[in-house]
């Protein structure tokens, strides 16, 4: 589906110098010899369509990320040298670092780079302009080529110098990931097949509200797990015990019950739970009965009969959006809710869409992600869009 922007695939990028905002902001860790290596490259593969496609076609490749958060400054432990090694693995081909994000030895690397090879510049939050927006470091991001291309979907949400600043100086189109992820996210909202069931966990309704809400309009049915589900109990006059419950969530949890009443949309919440004593793998564990949680316990995961219900609603969706796990499915006795429903959405013959980063840690643990449509590279990004918020990142790009 087109979403209006221009594409990569259209734009004359033979012998161009194309600066592209990847999001490469992978998690590190110091593998057996010392060195610090990319422990999940989840990330730098969706970016590969994009970086090959430019490649194929005879572009000067420069590419840019952030990498954790340095706030403005040079911080070593969080170089892109642990990226350029297993992007060039990734390639099979050549990735040159620059030292800098973009002083005169970056230029001069941008400029000496022939058709076919890629340069990775240096962790753009090293620069205390990016997370400003400073129009200037955006204009010297704009000056290392002769189009952008943003392909960097998990940081759309936000107006950074190296994804909307560097728009406003250069033609800016939109990369591979970046168009499948707006419009596989945008089908769940745009006309999806019926019914529409949206599957919402994790560990905060704050987090969500926006998407709660809006799904409460849209959907036909709203799964409530995790941790969320407690300020919704609370509302309802239940005792969580020593579960989590976020306090601030629990007006938010009765309006939203309010408002289920007034549409209709069913909001559907947990009729079981699996409790231990605390958030421990070895601890004690015991099925509620109910609901009600007594002190002394944590509701650590939605119970069986409660993840088969979610199962058997999954399985007769027309169109699934999931979001958040049913409970902490870190810990083995608490991952059984998260699974069912990961094998539900796996096997569900509709439209599947995953986002957030934890659900997709946990689909991933399942062995399961090949098996769902769409799995979002971007948590918040994926909120802000399903929301129906305007992505600065997005919004920044010329139109098609
Ligand atoms: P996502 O990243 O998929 O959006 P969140 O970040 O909102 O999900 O929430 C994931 C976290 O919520 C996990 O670390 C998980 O352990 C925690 N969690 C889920 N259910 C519970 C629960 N019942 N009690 C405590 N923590 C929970
Ligand atoms: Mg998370």
């Amino acid at each position: 589906m087109a979403f209006g922007k221009a594409s990569v695939r259209d734009a004359d990028v033979s012998g161009k110098r194309v600066l592209v905002r990847v999001d490469f902001n992978v998690p590190l860790a110091e593998g057996p010899d010392g060195a610090v290596e990319v422990t999940d490259d989840t990330r730098i593969r969706a970016a590969l369509p994009t970086v090959e496609h430019l490649l194929g076609r005879g572009a000067r490749v420069i590419l840019a990320s952030h990498l954790g958060r340095p706030k403005g400054q040079v911080v070593p432990g969080l170089s892109m040298a642990p990226v350029a090694a297993r992007l060039a693995e990734l390639l099979g081909r050549e990735v040159a670092l620059a030292p800098e994000v973009v002083g005169p030895r970056a230029v001069a690397m941008a400029k000496a780079l022939e058709p076919g090879q890629v340069l990775l510049l240096e962790n753009t939050r090293f620069e205390p302009g990016e997370t400003a927006n400073d129009p200037e470091l955006g204009l010297a991001f704009a000056r290392l080529a002769d189009i952008f291309v943003n392909d960097a979907f998990g940081t759309a949400h936000r107006a950074h110098a190296s994804n909307v600043g560097v728009a406003a100086d250069l033609p800016a189109c939109a990369g591979e990931l970046l168009a499948s992820e707006v419009s596989n996210l945008s089908a769940v909202e745009d006309d999806p097949a019926r019914p529409l069931v949206v599957v919402l966990g994790g560990s905060k309704v704050s987090d969500k509200i926006g998407v709660i809400e809006r799904f409460i309009e849209i959907a036909d049915q709203v799964l409530i797990g995790g941790a969320m589900c407690f300020p919704f109990f609370r509302a309802q006059g239940f005792g969580t015990g020593d579960s989590l419950v976020e306090e601030d969530g629990i007006p938010l949890a009765r309006a939203a019950i309010a408002q289920a009443e007034a549409g209709s949309c069913e909001l559907v919440l947990p009729v079981d739970l699996t409790m231990g004593r605390e958030f421990s793998p070895d601890t004690e564990v015991r099925a509620s009965e109910g609901v009600e949680v007594p002190d002394g316990w944590m509701g650590l995961d939605i119970g069986p009969r409660s993840a088969e219900e979610y199962a058997s609603r999954i399985a007769g969706a027309g169109t699934v959006l999931w979001n958040g796990p049913m409970g902490a499915f870190e810990l083995g006795p608490f991952a059984p809710g998260t699974r069912t429903v990961a094998e539900a959405v796996a096997t569900c013959p509709g439209f599947t869409v995953i986002g957030g980063g934890d659900s997709v840690a946990a689909i991933q643990q399942f062995g399961l992600a090949d098996r769902v449509d769409w799995v979002s590279t971007g948590g918040g990004a994926s909120l802000e869009l399903l929301e129906g918020k305007p992505l600065p990142g997005v919004e920044a790009l010329n139109e098609a």
